[in-house]
Parts: C-alpha cells; structure tokens; sequence
C-alpha cells in the first residue's frame, strides 16, 4: 500500500514535470530570436534542477526511517522499534546458524546497530540496511545460541513493534500514574475562556497514548473525565498501585510577568524527586521554548506530601501569560508538551 502510494506521487510529479518543461519549451521558442542560444541553455539547467529536486522531495515524502532500536531485558527481553512512519515486516528464520530476522519494507536504517544481550538465549540484536534496490528493506536480526518462540506486537498507530523472547512470560512494564489536576466542580484556573481541568485533561490523554503505544508502560489514570476526583484519592491511587512513577499534571496561573514551565516537587520522603524535577523541567523547556520558571520544593500540596512513590507535578505553561495562552490552545502545543512528558518518563524510569 505505501509502496503504491509512493510509486503513485513519484508519477504525478513527473508527469507535472513533464508538463512544466512542454510548456517551458513552447515559451523558450517564441523568446529564441531574444535571448539567443545561451540563455535558452540556461534555462533547461534550471529545468532539469528543478525536476531533480521534485523527485527527490516526492522521495523524502515516501520513505519511512527506524527512528530507534531499544532492548529491554527483564524475564524476558523485548526489543522496542519505532519508526517515523506505519510499517510492514516480514519474519524469517535461518535454523542452521540460529537466527531470528525481522525485514522492514521501505525502511532506511541510518546508522549500523549491534547491541549484545546476553540473555534468554539471544547473543545480540542488530540491525542494517538489508537492500536498497528495487526498494529500502531494514533487517534486524537475533543472533541466538537456540531458536525459540516470539511475540511481535505492533502498536495501534504501526509505528511501534515490540519483539518478545526469552522465558515467555511477559516484561514487566513501568506503572505510570498520571493525574490530571483539578475537574468537575473544580475548574482550576480560568482565564478568559479557558478552564485549566480541560487542558490538563487533555495533555495527560495525549500522553496516555504515547506511553501505551510505547509497550513498556502501563498507564494508570486519576480521571479519565470532566469529574472530580479529591486530591487523597489521587495520592492514594498512586500509592494502591505502588506506581513506579506518578505524574500530576497543571496548568498555572502567575502573576504578571512569569512565563514558561515550572515543576513542583517534595524530597522530605524521597531526596530523588528532586532530580526527577529536574528532567522534566529541562525536557519541557527544551521542547516548548517558552520560557522556564525552574523546579520549586512545595512541601505542602497535598498530593506531593502523601505519595509515596516517585513523583513530581508539572506545570505545563503559564494561562496568565497571553502568548502561552495563545499555545495552549493550540493541539501542536498540547501535543509537545505530551511528548516532553513522555520524553521525561522514559528518561526517569527506564
Ligand atoms: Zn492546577
């Protein structure tokens, strides 16, 4: 189907390049007695550079890049392969010398990967450009010392594939608790039109999503609605699930002149929430640029004070400030914000 749809765009343009140069040609011979021969040359370099570089954009838009290669290993050992558009493998096994392959089609690999594992019976995963022509095939290969059974699940969006082996059983995932502040009654901060519960709710879907399409997490939600849910329960469903990590997500009101992120942590039980601050911090300012307002001890939220595993609370952006404002309402914003998060939890807990 891609490989259809790229063959597709690659004919349009050429016979939209086709067309340009008929016509150019029609122009060129009425402008002959002008410009002379020279000029009419010079055109037909422009041309073909032009033609050139239409195919190659139509390339660009056709191909699809592994954007990473990650092995996990637990009880088993899953190998995470995430590319930058929906994807199609195919497996092979070559029983001789014991080796599992997973060939990506229209796939560019950028860089050569050989990661050892050492574990369940796999001696290293790598991964190179297996073929370029007619098309772009990746392989990535298990080297192991015996072949035995595999799981490949491939996320809802088929830009993820968790390949599985070893014991079976499954890889034990991160438990993420993600608490979208305020709701119900209690809006948060309004400013003009905007309610904060609504954005903060909608930021914490958009990353429920990226950490259940990534396979290595499972997500737990404070809401999932427009309800209230009182600031204990959260604190107490993060700690019901003895969650590897809790993420409360806000979105501040400040007084005039503050901008940008700002993220609240308590290190009287746990002196590692302050570093975990820290990398949040750092990825949300990197990938919104809108300013930072630094990580802040708060020893007296609620929440904060009666988790009792990892955790910190973000303040995405600033509703007070009229060009964040103008951010928030915008899906891109929400959705980078979500990706920084994501970002962070990955760093954090993997
Ligand atoms: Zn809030």
């Amino acid at each position: 189907m891609r490989k259809k749809m790229s063959e597709k765009i690659i004919k349009d343009k050429l016979k939209l390049c086709y067309k340009f140069l008929k016509k150019m040609d029609k122009v060129e011979k009425k402008r002959y007695n002008k410009e002379g021969i020279g000029g009419i040359r010079m055109k037909k370099l422009f041309l073909l550079i032009f033609c050139f570089l239409m195919i190659n954009i139509s390339y660009a838009e056709a191909v699809n890049y592994i954007q990473s290669i990650d092995v996990i290993s637990g009880n088993g050992t899953s190998t995470v392969i995430k590319t930058s558009a929906p994807i199609q493998y195919k497996v092979g096994k070559l029983t001789a010398n014991q080796k599992l392959y997973f060939d990506f089609q229209d796939t560019i690999l950028r860089e050569k990967k050989s990661i050892p594992v050492g574990k369940n019976n796999i001696i290293s995963v790598r991964a190179a450009q297996n073929m370029t022509k007619p098309s772009y095939v990746t392989r990535v290969v298990f080297d192991m010392t015996e072949l035995t059974d595999y799981t490949a699940v491939l996320s809802e969006d088929k830009q993820t594939l968790t390949i599985s082996l070893g014991s079976g059983e499954e890889i034990v995932k991160k438990k993420i608790v993600l608490d979208p502040g305020h709701g119900g009654s209690d809006p948060g901060a309004v400013v003009s039109d905007l309610s904060e519960k609504h954005l903060n709710l909608d930021i914490a879907t958009r990353l429920q999503t990226l950490l259940e399409a990534d396979g290595r997490f499972e997500v737990i939600m404070t809401r999932t609605s427009d309800v209230f849910v009182a600031l204990l329960e959260r604190a107490e469903i993060a700690n019901k699930n003895k969650a590897d990590l809790f993420v409360c997500i806000h979105n501040n009101s400040m007084p005039t002149g503050f901008k940008g992120v700002m993220t609240l942590y308590n290190d009287t039980k746990l002196a590692s929430n302050k570093e975990l601050a820290n990398i949040f911090q750092e990825k949300l300012e990197k990938k919104l640029n809108m300013g930072s307002i630094g990580t802040r001890l708060r020893t007296d939220l609620v929440v904060l004070k009666n988790i009792e595993v990892p955790g910190i609370l973000v303040e995405v952006a600033c509703m007070t400030n009229l060009m964040e404002r103008r951010a928030l309402r915008t899906e891109t914003f929400r959705q980078n914000a979500a990706q920084a998060i994501y970002d962070s939890i990955v760093t954090a807990t993997l």
